[in-house]
């Protein structure tokens, strides 16, 4: 278990003082302008140093994607954007830093910003982020208050000004490109990569999209040095991490551990264990619903890391959002939900995405009632390869990947929901669910 002494977010639980006061009193805000006058260079190096890999879902190395960013600027202004628009469902962590430590991440894009050359910052905050919202605006207005913002920020001599952006509520305004599209004031749809941002981001300009934890770990970084980072989890998958556990464990929370910890550990240390036990365990999705759920007895043992999951199970980290099911979960009702999801988000601008997440959705509807071929199992694996990287965006792998896992995982299940269709068994059966 993560010592608290090696905790990043001291105050994960709202248990704390959260305005300025509370947070330089639990560290944060120290020595922010000696870190800055080290120098670019010194925060890029010592940010590739620690590992981290971006906190958004796809675990790009943070230092890697900052130096993407001109050296010098060219005439365009740069761009740092947080994206908050956390809205991956199970996926609830950001929420918790933005709600009860906001200066991490006021201190975060301050430091990230300098190192990337921009003098601004925007967070783009979810739509139903109220509360959030408040909180986060709150921490920004007191760092103005204290010169910790704007002009000669924290007397670093750099001059920076943050920006807090709310959502409209569309899940696909956190894909970043249709974030800055939506920032920028227009229907929020997913441009072509490339360019990456760091070529042409906002207005045109290079820009930086990280996420909230990805920022607001970064003081903590650059204060306890990238070797104590580094220190937890395993080689490319190093740090700490928040993870969101949800579904039949006894205590559903949020909670920062090390890197790699495994899932037993993970569940028993911080949940009070699987509802009804480990024998009741049925599926995982370990890393929020874009990635392929897993068996329950292959999850045990798990490795709560990058490589690992997606490695060796063939799912992934992702957001670190870990949905947990038991044996009373109708797993192939629980894929049908998420696929509902994804055609209801899909921004319909391109034509596997378009036509196959309806397409998917409703041959998955059937699946539930047990009213298909077989034949069908195998057709609808093809419509997830018809879909999965034949779109702009990740949304479209998002929606094939459920499918893909359910299909791996549980076709002997949706072949016994088709047979006791046929025998008249099946309607019985979901009904008393
Ligand atoms: P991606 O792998 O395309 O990109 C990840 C980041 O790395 C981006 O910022 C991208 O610009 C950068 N990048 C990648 N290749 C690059 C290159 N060659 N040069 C320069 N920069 C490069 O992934 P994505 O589409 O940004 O994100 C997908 C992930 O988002 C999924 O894995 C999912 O887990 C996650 N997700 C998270 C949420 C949430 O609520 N946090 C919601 C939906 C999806
Ligand atoms: Fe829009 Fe889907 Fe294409 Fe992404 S994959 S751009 S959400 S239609």
């Amino acid at each position: 278990m993560l010592a608290d002494k090696d905790r990043i977010f001291t105050n994960l639980y709202g248990m704390h003082d959260r305005t300025l006061k509370g947070a330089q009193a639990r560290g944060h805000w120290d020595g922010t302008a000696a870190i800055i006058k080290k120098g670019r260079d010194w925060i890029i190096d010592q940010m590739k140093a620690s590992g981290l890999r971006g906190r958004g879902g796809a675990g790009f190395p943070t230092g890697l994607k900052w130096s993407f960013m001109p050296k010098e600027s060219d005439g365009r202004p740069a761009y740092l954007v947080v994206n908050a628009d956390e809205s991956e469902p199970g996926t609830c962590k950001d929420r918790e830093i933005m709600r009860h430590d906001p200066h991490t991440l006021v201190e975060g894009c301050l430091i990230a910003s300098f190192a990337m050359n921009a003098n601004a910052c925007y967070i783009y905050i979810r739509g139903e982020y109220i509360r959030e919202k408040e909180a986060l605006q709150a921490a920004i207005d007191e760092a103005y208050e204290a010169g910790l913002v704007g002009k000669n920020a924290a007397k670093s001599g750099w001059d920076f000004d943050i920006y807090l952006h709310h959502g409209a509520g569309a899940y696909i305004c956190g894909e970043e490109t249709a974030l800055l599209e939506s920032l920028e004031g227009k229907k929020g749809m997913p441009r072509m990569k490339p360019p990456f941002p760091a070529g042409a981001g906002l207005y045109g300009c290079p820009t930086t999209v990280n996420n909230v934890e990805s920022i607001a770990v970064v003081p903590t970084i650059l204060r306890r040095g990238p070797e104590w980072f580094a220190g937890f989890g395993r080689a490319n998958n190093a740090g700490t991490k928040l993870f969101a556990i949800s579904g039949h464990v006894n205590n559903p929370c949020v909670v920062e551990e090390a890197m790699s910890i495994s899932f037993e550990e993970l569940i028993e240390t911080h949940c009070g264990g699987i509802k009804g036990g480990w024998d009741n365990l049925k599926a995982v999705i370990p890393g929020g619903s874009s990635v392929p759920c897993v068996r329950g007895e292959k999850m045990r043992d798990a490795i709560m890391d990058f490589d690992y999951l997606r490695g060796d199970l063939g799912s992934g980290l992702g957001t670190a959002a870990v949905i947990v099911m038991d044996k009373d979960t109708d797993i192939i009702k629980a894929i049908w939900r998420l696929a509902k999801f994804y055609k209801h988000e899909s921004c319909g601008q391109c034509t596997p995405c378009r036509e196959g997440t309806g397409w998917m959705m409703r041959v998955m509807e059937r699946l539930v009632q047990g009213n298909a071929d077989p034949s069908e199992i195998d057709m609808l694996w093809d419509v997830t390869k018809q879909v999965e990287g034949h779109t702009i965006c990740a949304l479209g792998d998002a929606a094939a990947w459920p499918i893909q896992g359910l299909i791996n995982n549980f076709r002997d299940e949706i072949e016994d929901r088709i047979k006791a269709q046929v025998s008249g068994k099946t309607t019985r059966a979901v009904a008393a669910k």
